[in-house]
């Protein structure tokens, strides 16, 4: 079954038991200054669940598109290491505001995934995990669904606790959050991993599908949480994670979605195409967040949500540059991109030329230092030093434009970590200098400052022009 089959199927189910099928929201979570990106599904009706904003519908249903590479929800540092992390994924969601809740839901999750006319993934394939003092979620899976003792999982809120695991969802440090009930899928033991809340749990066997939260408070500042007007759920499906157990495949990289991205990625950079080549795996899911970042209005910067931008587009070149492509190529797997999920997203198409343009405009940007600050770097860690001292660090930022999680994405590769005290430190000296001189740097380098000096020789219907007056918002 195609993606695109599934994100319909899903909706349509929903539908079916009277949710009102919602768009998507952007991935700049409009007025919510808690948050950078939309996390997850709920985002755009938090103020529902928080009983500020009224809608004509009690249950909605979205495919919701999602980015987590800053803040509290970050998986950048997953991207090409594990089997089920992007930066950019799709969710797909049920919400009751007040309507229905744990019993509804449970019963509905569960005859999506199972029920013959609908997904009819085979049931002794699936395990849950409920919130540890959840005996009420224990009874709905136990007793009404007939899931097995062993197969219900007690799991905490993770507080301090040596494993991954977590089933008290929350949106951020503040705003709604309650506990939880997940789904997850075996993808058989002839992979690595133990079953959540295993000292191994973080393998890619068992994979998490599917989270239903049990919206019951709104946490404050202080970490006080107040119960919500109404009992609510909240629930959260990865349609990648999904399409790969329906399409028989166990990473996500190899789903349909990803493949025409993988072979792009492989022929632009002039390698032979192998699932398995991390860089290419992060080239890929890359060009998705980018993609959809710029058309949903984020422009490359040195501070906040373009600097999240910026600093993905420079992972994505510099494993481009690993691969041995030292030009521009990034910018031209937008047209796969767009002719994959153009369809489902026309904000692809219709941005597809501006996008093109900042991206190449930014890989342009970094190539003039890249390949200097590379040398650099190779220099700093010759005769296998297992630490990268922080001096070195802030120069390659400062003079070479390497964002610090950029120069540790390489060092990781190399089993060498950063000396982030010291790298703070020289960051600290610099701008305490800076302040003194009265003129304060960006520590980022190679920044479009906005002074035409920088640009200067460009004519003004130059390509260059027109991308530029991208970044001033014209
Ligand atoms: P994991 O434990 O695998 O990191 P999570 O517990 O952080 O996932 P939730 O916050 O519960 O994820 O989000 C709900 C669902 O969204 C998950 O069950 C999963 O299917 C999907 N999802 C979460 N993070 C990602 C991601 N980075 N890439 C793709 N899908 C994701
Ligand atoms: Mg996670
Ligand atoms: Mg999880
Ligand atoms: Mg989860």
């Amino acid at each position: 079954m195609k993606s695109a089959e599934i994100r319909q199927k899903f909706l349509d189910f929903f539908a079916s038991k009277g949710h009102q099928v919602v768009n998507s929201s952007p991935l700049v979570p409009g007025n919510d200054p808690t948050i950078m990106f939309t996390v997850a599904g709920m985002v755009q009706f938090k103020d529902v669940f928080l009983g500020f904003d009224k809608r004509n519908y009690t249950r909605a249903t979205t495919s919701q598109k999602c980015l987590r590479a800053g803040g509290k929800h970050n998986d950048l540092e997953n991207v090409g290491y594990t089997a089920r992390h992007h930066t950019f994924f799709e969710m797909l969601g049920n919400f009751s505001f007040g309507d229905y809740f744990k019993r509804d839901a449970i019963h509905y999750a569960w005859e999506f995934l199972t029920g013959p006319e609908w997904l009819a993934i085979p049931k002794e394939k699936l395990m849950v995990t409920i919130y540890a003092s959840d005996d009420e979620a224990y009874e709905i899976w136990n007793q009404q669904i007939g899931i097995p003792t062993d197969k219900i999982i007690r799991i905490g809120d993770n507080k301090g606790a040596p494993y991954a695991s977590d089933n008290f969802w929350a949106m951020g440090d503040t705003g709604p959050c309650g506990p939880c009930t997940e789904i997850f899928y075996d993808h058989g033991d002839h992979i690595w991993g133990g079953p959540p809340g295993s000292a191994d749990e973080d393998g890619d066997r068992f994979v998490e599908i599917w989270n239903n939260v049990f919206m019951q408070f709104n946490r404050d500042a202080e970490g006080v949480m107040h119960p919500l007007p109404k009992p609510s759920v909240d629930t959260g499906m990865g349609l990648e994670r999904l399409s790969a157990l329906l399409q028989k495949v166990h990473t996500n990289y190899e789903i349909d979605l990803f493949v025409a991205l993988l072979q792009a990625a492989a022929k632009e950079t002039g390698v032979p195409y192998n699932q398995d080549t991390p860089s290419l795996k992060v080239i890929a899911d890359h060009i998705r967040a980018c993609s959809f970042l710029i058309a949903d209005g984020v422009l490359p910067s040195n501070e906040g949500r373009g600097y999240v931008l910026r600093r993905i587009i420079r992972r994505a070149v510099r494993h481009g540059y690993k691969l041995g492509q030292k030009s521009a190529f990034f910018y031209k797997l937008v047209a796969t991109l767009v002719a994959e999920m153009g369809h489902a997203y026309p904000e692809l198409v219709q941005k597809q030329a501006q996008i093109e343009d900042l991206l190449k405009y930014e890989e342009e940007l970094f190539a003039k230092t890249l390949e200097n600050g590379m040398a650099l770097l190779d220099t700093a860690l010759a005769g296998g030093k297992t630490i990268l001292d922080g001096a070195t660090a802030f120069k390659l930022s400062d003079t070479y434009g390497f964002p610090i999680d950029l120069t540790a994405d390489v060092c990781r590769e190399k089993n060498v970590s950063v000396d982030m005290e010291g790298f703070e430190i020289a960051l600290n000296t610099q701008r305490a200098q800076s302040k003194a001189a009265g003129q304060f740097k960006a520590v980022t380098g190679l920044e479009y400052d906005g002074s035409a000096s920088v640009f200067h020789g460009y004519t003004e219907h130059s390509r260059e022009a027109k991308v530029l007056a991208l970044y001033k918002g014209n």
